[in-house]
């Protein structure tokens, strides 16, 4: 299976300048192992936030 890197990078909402963008194994990878989530669990203002932890996520989803 090759790498979708490209074509994931169209659809990610990550606004973070970051050189995994679209690299959403090496992405999740990162986040899990800091307890976070990536930017797209998260909606468009919270994403902008830059928090990633799993506390914001919940917070924020229960408002959604
Ligand atoms: S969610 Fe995190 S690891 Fe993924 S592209 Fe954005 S800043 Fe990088």
């Amino acid at each position: 299976m090759e790498c979708k890197k490209e074509e994931n990078k169209k659809a990610c909402p990550c606004t973070y300048d970051c050189k995994l963008k679209g690299f959403c194994c090496e992405c999740i990878k990162e986040h899990r192992e800091k307890g976070e989530l990536p930017a797209c669990y998260f909606s468009k203002e919270v994403e902008k936030t830059y928090d990633r932890s799993v506390e914001n996520f919940i917070k924020n989803d229960k408002k959604q």
